[in-house]
């Protein structure tokens, strides 16, 4: 059902992106991995997810701040591993600040790779999807991008932005048997979230695993923290068949987090 998709994944070298590039290359996906990193552990894992599924695995290191990075990033995808099925937007960054303190700079830094890079990537790919009549576009948003929450502004703000991007995008391609959706993501276990978790224990006092709990119990009714894997299992549904009705859609995996 998805065996031989060519799929792009931004901001694929850490956390969800490399979840979900893990489940696209188990699915028999081939694969353009995109962010960045040490370049000997992106070419150790870009042989790994290759030689352990044999599918087709190729790497652009794209800055998503730059729309030229980005279109070498696509005509690149396309020349290494085929004509481009599915686009996932994931690369994204965080700043935490109040407003009246928050740097002009991050602000645009932000919304350029958690929103602006987004339209590029699917300006670029969605031509060739609607003329193919077949194509899905995945956007990690974030529970943020359904509810606002204080001093995270930018970040609120690009993944509304993105949702109300992949709806549109939903529309100008329901005929042509692309699909858009967006994944809204509550607390998931990546270095986003760990390398957080020192700073404010020592903050509170508490332990690293007492500050977890308590980040949990506050958001995430169920108290658990949501793999990567379980990400990625969503996405490689969303690029099955079964799912070609399912577009436009803005789908919490939150453990319950916007429910309440
Ligand atoms: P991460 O820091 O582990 O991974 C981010 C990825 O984006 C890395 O591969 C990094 O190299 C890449 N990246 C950053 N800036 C880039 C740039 N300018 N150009 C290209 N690549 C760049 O973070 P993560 O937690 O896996 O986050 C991935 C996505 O999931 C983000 O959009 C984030 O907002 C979203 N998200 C994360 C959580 C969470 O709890 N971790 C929750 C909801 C949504």
């Amino acid at each position: 059902m998805t065996q031989g998709l060519n799929a792009v994944i931004t901001g694929s070298t850490s956390g969800i992106g490399q979840g979900i590039a893990e489940a696209f290359a188990k699915a028999g996906m081939n694969v353009m991995l995109n962010g960045f990193g040490d370049p000997d552990e992106i070419e150790i894992l870009r042989a790994r997810l290759a030689t352990t599924h044999g599918v087709r695995v190729a790497y652009h290191r794209a800055d998503m701040t730059k729309p030229g990075e980005i279109a070498e990033l696509m005509a690149t995808a396309e020349a290494d591993i085929g004509p481009l099925d599915v686009v996932v937007n994931n690369a994204g960054i965080q700043k935490v600040a109040a407003i009246e303190d928050f740097p002009v700079e991050k602000w645009d830094e932000i919304l350029a790779i958690n929103l602006s890079a987004a339209f590029h990537t699917t300006r670029l790919a969605i031509a060739g999807m609607k003329a193919r009549g077949f194509g899905r576009i995945i956007n990690t948003a974030s529970v943020q991008g359904l509810i606002g929450s204080p001093f995270k502004t930018a970040y609120v703000a690009a993944k509304h932005g993105i949702i109300g991007l992949t709806k549109a995008v939903a529309m100008e391609g329901a005929e042509y048997g692309v699909t858009a959706n967006a994944i809204c993501p509550g607390m998931v276990a990546t270095p986003l979230v760990e390398k957080q978790i020192p700073d404010l224990a020592r903050q509170s006092g508490l332990s690293e695993a007492e500050t977890l709990a308590d980040m949990l119990a506050s958001n995430q009714p169920t108290r658990r923290i949501i793999t990567v894997e379980e990400i990625g299992a969503l996405a490689t549904f969303l690029c099955s068949d079964a799912a070609a009705s399912i577009t436009g859609a803005a789908l919490p995996i939150d453990g319950g987090w916007t429910a309440r």
